[in-house]
């Protein structure tokens, strides 16, 4: 199975912003395991700004757009850093792969990625992709910029045809009201397709560490479903969720692929 998994900084850090290395090992272990069950796994991991603040001792992030890209810069090594301790751990290879949107869309870039990540494949080297902040583009006309990493990971799924993308959240998936404060909410197991009632389930804003929320969550099951990829949302403090997955159980809220999508569209 070719599964990519998001990986948030909401999972990554405490609400103190310092990484949770508790839950990372938890987490980069099922991925090794997951890995040497056979499956091609892609990860999508945010934190590069959360890690960067804290080298920069700052205890919240700047508005201007160029000193944001300095908390990623500064931060992105240190994050890659981490993850080569902890997969180094069981010897999991990684490779990091930084993209723009614009990337994804100039056909000679394309497919020089498509190349780069079959060879990853065949290498058996995890990918762990972030978007490339330092030199995205934030101009509103140029479409350069994923801006947060639930798109980015759906986009990724789309552009490496993945089975599934399971984006890991700090919810158990979604909910016809927000849990926390309804208690009558109800789980919904299965959504066959993103309605205008779903988007209305989802409220609003993320977390305050994190670029997402419910919302670019929704967005993000439209591209992949419409690329025909299945999108789940799980809870990641149960990583261990992917083992269901893995024989066959359901888990979290999927998003159904659209069923009508073929290969080549
Ligand atoms: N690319 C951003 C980072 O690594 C994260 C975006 C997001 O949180 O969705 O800091």
């Amino acid at each position: 199975m070719r599964i990519v998994i998001k990986i948030g900084t909401s999972s990554l850090t405490y609400a103190t912003g310092q990484l949770n290395y508790r839950h990372i090992g938890i987490m980069t272990d099922i991925i090794c395991d997951l890995k040497n069950m056979g499956n091609e796994v892609v990860v999508v991991s945010s934190g590069a700004s959360g890690v960067g603040m804290g080298k920069l001792e700052l205890s919240r992030k700047p508005p201007e757009s160029a000193k944001k890209r300095v908390l990623a810069a500064s931060g992105q090594s240190g994050l890659m850093a981490m993850y080569e301790d902890f997969f180094g751990r069981y010897n999991c290879k990684i490779a990091q792969v930084l993209l723009t949107k614009s990337d994804l869309k100039k056909p000679e870039k394309a497919k020089s990625i498509t190349r780069s990540f079959e060879e990853m494949f065949n290498y058996g080297v995890l990918p762990i992709v972030n978007e490339n902040d330092v030199i995205a583009s934030d101009d509103p006309n140029s479409d350069d910029m994923f801006g947060d990493n639930d798109t980015l990971s759906a986009e990724v799924a789309a552009f490496i045809k993945a089975d599934v993308l399971v984006i890991w959240s700090d919810i158990d998936g979604l909910y016809t009201k927000d849990p926390r404060s309804n208690p009558d909410a109800e789980f919904i197991h299965v959504v066959p397709k993103v309605t205008d009632e779903i988007y209305q389930m989802a409220g609003g804003a993320g977390t305050a560490r994190g670029m997402g929320g419910m919302r670019t969550k929704l967005n993000a099951a439209v591209i992949a479903n419409n690329a025909g990829v299945d999108m789940i949302i799980s809870n990641s403090e149960k990583p261990e969720l992917l083992y269901d997955l893995m024989e066959g159980k359901s888990i979290g809220t999927l998003f159904q692929k659209n069923k009508e999508y073929k290969q080549g569209e």
